[in-house]
């Protein structure tokens, strides 16, 4: 039997590698995205190239109510699941000090309530399995304090937290929740970036280079596969060393 794997996010940048890249190993990919139903169709299409089962699905990751449609909506087409990657976020580069309310409660709510929401749907199913893999998409900016990144790092921050406490919670059930920090990866989040900021960004970055998302797909695809069941509670950077620059 093919394992099946949820993309929150999968149809552009790092989810779109990671669905390729776990495609490729084998998988059936329900690839989600918010509103690019296009690049998520073109996504689906790549994937069933690779001989292997792919739908796209329609849901907001910062709403309960479509993160509960979007693993029944998984269940009816596979089954079952076998990985999650929690991959839906954005990226607010504001001062602290001039964040407004609406600001905080989207951050807040996709990539910190999008996380929470998925994780459980996916986990009331794998702890039925008895197996299963979850991955976060964390950040660099959880761990280094970049100068108008205090909420997207704070939202980071608190899946690193969640992370290591739910692998606790999941252990016991074979179910393993790690989290993957990217540093500056090639793709629409960091091309928004203005150039000044984007050639002020690099030469943080002992590497001299941006990733690029297969960068962050590869370990993804690891810690998806049966390599790495030992490994849980886990947060592990690619960030070409800017933690430690
Ligand atoms: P991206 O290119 O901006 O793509 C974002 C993806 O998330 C898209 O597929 C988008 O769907 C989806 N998405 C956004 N809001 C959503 C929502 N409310 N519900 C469902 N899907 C939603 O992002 P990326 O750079 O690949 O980043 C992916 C993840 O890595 C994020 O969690 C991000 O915080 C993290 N990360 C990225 C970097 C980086 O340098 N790029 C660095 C550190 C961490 P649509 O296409 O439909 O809009």
């Amino acid at each position: 039997m093919r394992q099946v794997a949820v993309v929150t996010g999968g149809s552009r940048g790092i989810g779109r590698a990671c669905a390729l890249g776990l495609a490729r190993a084998g998988m059936d990919v329900v690839v989600n995205y918010h509103e690019n139903q296009e690049r998520a169709l073109e996504v689906v299409d790549t994937i069933h190239s690779y001989g292997v089962r792919a739908i796209a699905v329609q849901a907001d990751v910062s709403r309960s109510g479509q993160v509960k449609r979007l693993f029944e909506e998984t269940a009816q087409a596979f089954g079952t699941i076998d990985v999650l990657i929690n991959n839906a976020g954005i990226s607010d580069s504001t001062l602290g000090m001039m964040i407004s309310d609406q600001q905080m409660e989207r951050s807040i709510d996709t990539n910190l309530k999008g996380c929470m929401y998925c994780c459980k749907q996916a986990a009331l199913l794998m702890v039925r399995n008895k197996r299963g893999k979850i991955i976060n998409l964390s950040s660099v900016s959880a761990f280094k304090g970049l100068t108008g990144q205090s909420l997207y790092s704070a939202t980071k921050g608190a899946v690193n937290a969640y992370t290591k406490v739910l692998a606790k919670e999941l252990a016991r059930f074979n179910i393993q929740v790690n989290a993957v920090a990217p540093g500056f990866i090639e793709t629409d989040m960091v091309s928004a970036l203005p150039a000044a900021k984007q050639e002020e960004y690099l030469k943080l970055i002992p590497a001299r280079a941006f990733g690029k998302p297969e960068d962050v797909a590869n370990l993804v695809c690891f810690l998806s596969s049966g390599k790495a069941d030992y490994i849980t509670g886990q947060v592990m950077l690619v960030d070409g060393g800017l933690e430690i620059g």
